[in-house]
């Protein structure tokens, strides 16, 4: 496959998204970033690499760690973690209370805010230093001791957070949360604060993708069907109530985050990370998802 020729023509037809959509400003801090920033860059599994633009500008990569998260957490409760939340699609926006309150405090999957409120929870009753542990998981997986904390960017959102404040307080009532309210969700800003670029990602996720043998999840313990099983939320859920319309476009698994973050893959053939972070109102990057989109209708390959 000439990924090089793929990848200057979604250069070049992407280039007209990059005006469309609006950058997270709910989170001050994330408005100081420069919206016209795009980078690419793809890992593949014979270990060859391509990228585009800023692949090497480091970003917030928001809910993009919620699939670490999640998988300390299932490596740390097996088949139990499914009492506390779902695996189904919400169909709601990623920060809705609405369902929670309905489905009696028991968030419909891992990605959505409410469901990552638990998972950091289940981190913080579990690890003596989860926000280390944490750091070396994902630095790990990247191969690379400079990933951080932006803690600019967690006390922006810290400041701000009334509404996953009140999904934290609403959890909770619902017996869902045995920590503190207030350390859920400063570990909850901590790791949506993880700072990463674009190659950083496309590694950390190739062992999701099988692209690494032996199959090796860092210093954390996961099977290859626990792996197909985040696999399969990441498909499902991963864009939040755009998910069916990704998997309709794109025809990958991945996930979000509202830095304007992507990381989507295909099992067994490469990882591809892309950032752009103007977001449509779904909270998805525009320009990130169309990128996507042209790269697996020119390249012919997608999981369907
Ligand atoms: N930190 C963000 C929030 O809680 C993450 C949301 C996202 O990336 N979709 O609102």
């Amino acid at each position: 496959m000439d990924y090089s020729s793929i990848l200057e023509q979604v250069f070049k037809e992407s280039k007209a998204y990059s005006s469309v959509g609006k950058i997270a400003n709910y989170i001050p801090e994330l408005s100081n970033i420069n919206p016209d920033k795009f980078g690419l860059y793809i890992q593949t599994k014979d270990n060859q690499h391509f990228e585009l633009g800023d692949s090497l500008e480091p970003f917030s990569i928001q809910s993009i760690s919620k699939v670490f998260t999640l998988s300390m957490a299932f490596s740390l409760l097996g088949e139990n973690i499914w009492k506390r939340v779902g695996v189904e699609p919400s169909g709601s926006p990623f920060n809705s209370i609405v369902q929670l309150e309905y489905e009696n405090g028991i968030p419909r999957n891992p990605f959505i805010n409410p469901g990552a409120l638990v998972i950091t929870d289940i981190l913080l009753t579990h690890l003596n230093n989860p926000k280390t542990d944490l750091l070396l998981f994902v630095r790990k997986l990247a191969q690379d001791d400079s990933i951080n904390f932006d803690l600019n960017i967690a006390q922006s959102e810290k400041e701000t957070g009334h509404h996953n404040a009140s999904l934290v307080h609403m959890l909770k009532a619902h017996g869902n949360i045995n920590n503190p309210c207030e350390e859920v969700l400063d570990f909850y800003y901590h790791q949506c604060s993880i700072v990463m670029n674009c190659k950083q990602l496309a590694q950390s996720f190739s062992p999701y993708a099988s692209l690494i043998e032996p199959f090796d999840f860092a210093s954390v313990e996961l099977n290859k069907s626990q792996v197909k099983r985040i696999n399969a939320i990441m498909l499902s859920s991963g864009f939040y109530d755009e998910s069916g319309e990704f998997a309709f476009k794109v025809g990958l698994p991945g996930k979000s985050g509202v830095g304007g973050g992507i990381i989507a893959f295909l099992p067994h053939e490469y990882s591809i990370a892309v950032w752009s972070p103007k977001l449509n109102k779904k909270g998805n990057s525009v320009r990130g998802m169309k990128a996507l989109e042209l790269f697996t209708t020119l390249s012919g390959q997608s999981i369907f």
